[in-house]
């Protein structure tokens, strides 16, 4: 029910239309049975945004493209993973004071470890962009051997220096044999769904691959890892988890996990369908 009582959320970015948070989110608050509202604001003007935040007391945000750096000085607190990340995807209005968290790289911790034990000798992260930053920093927090490989070598080595870790060009690929891999970059996701930046022969039985695109929920690369014995994780895993996150930061309390990925799976099934029209 919405009523003078009910406590808003949201997100802000551009575009959002196809984004599952709120499905994701609002499915979570009646789980809890909280009076809670989660709505999407396609927006440019993200200084416009926080004022209206702290005028209208909107309890908490997610923060998406192109916002997630550029909110930053705009907040009244930084946590401290989301500053050496250098990116916020989560605001908490604590009280009129509006706080930035980043929950990317918990999300796809959590991810993973709920499919292996996080003990690899060597994880090779794919991408340098924000998640891939996100990524990075947990993962170099929790002791794991990280190594970076980008398209372009300029941001693939500013990622590397940051995590003091070595970088490995995109046409070096082929030598690299990790027991994690993890893919940041958008390839192949939907609508171009036939594309892998992974070379298959790196892919050997027992390695872990996640593949933080999550439309389609069965990558391509996820497809080959698949059948050459595998682990695989999906990005939906990283998006509801980084979403229990949020849930958790603006209620106090633990998220039902099973429900919010319910929820994400079936506006995946519905969205997916709009994008191979
Ligand atoms: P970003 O900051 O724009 O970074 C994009 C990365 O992908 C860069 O490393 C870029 O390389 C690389 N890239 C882009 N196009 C490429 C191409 N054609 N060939 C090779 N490399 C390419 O984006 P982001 O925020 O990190 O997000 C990346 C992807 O992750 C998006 O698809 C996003 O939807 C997804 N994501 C998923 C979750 C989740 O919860 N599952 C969370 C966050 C993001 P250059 O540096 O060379 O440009």
């Amino acid at each position: 029910m919405i009523d003078q009582h009910t406590k808003l959320y949201g997100l802000l970015g551009c575009p959002v239309g196809h984004s599952l948070s709120p499905t994701m989110q609002n499915a979570a608050f009646r789980a809890s049975g909280l009076n809670a509202a989660y709505l999407a604001f396609e927006t440019r003007d993200i200084g416009g945004c926080l004022r209206g935040m702290r005028a209208l007391g909107i309890r908490g945000m997610s923060v998406t493209i192109p916002h997630k750096s550029a909110v930053i000085p705009l907040l009244d607190e930084l946590d401290d993973l989301a500053s050496r990340i250098g990116a916020v995807n989560t605001i908490v209005n604590d009280d009129g004071r509006l706080i930035g968290y980043n929950t990317d790289g918990i999300g796809a911790l959590k991810a993973i470890e709920a499919k292996s034990d996080l003990n690899p000798e060597v994880c090779l992260i794919i991408g340098a962009g924000g998640a891939a930053r996100a990524i990075g920093f947990i993962l170099k927090e929790r002791g794991v051997n990280v190594a970076v490989a980008n398209r372009s070598h300029e941001r693939g080595r500013a990622l590397a220096a940051s995590l003091s870790c070595p970088f490995v060009p995109l046409d070096e690929l082929k030598g690299m044999s990790p027991d994690l891999l993890i893919q940041t970059t958008p390839i192949g996701m939907a609508p171009k769904v036939g594309e892998c930046i992974v070379p298959e022969s790196i892919l050997k039985e027992g390695m872990v691959v996640m593949d933080i695109v999550y439309n389609p929920l069965k990558t391509k690369l996820l497809t080959i890892a698949g059948g050459r014995g595998c682990v695989t994780i999906s990005g939906l895993d990283m998006f509801v988890n980084q979403g229990a996150e949020q849930f958790k930061l603006w209620t106090g309390l633990d998220a039902p996990v099973d429900v919010m990925s319910r929820a994400a799976k079936e506006a995946l099934g519905d969205v997916g369908k709009d994008w191979f029209e």
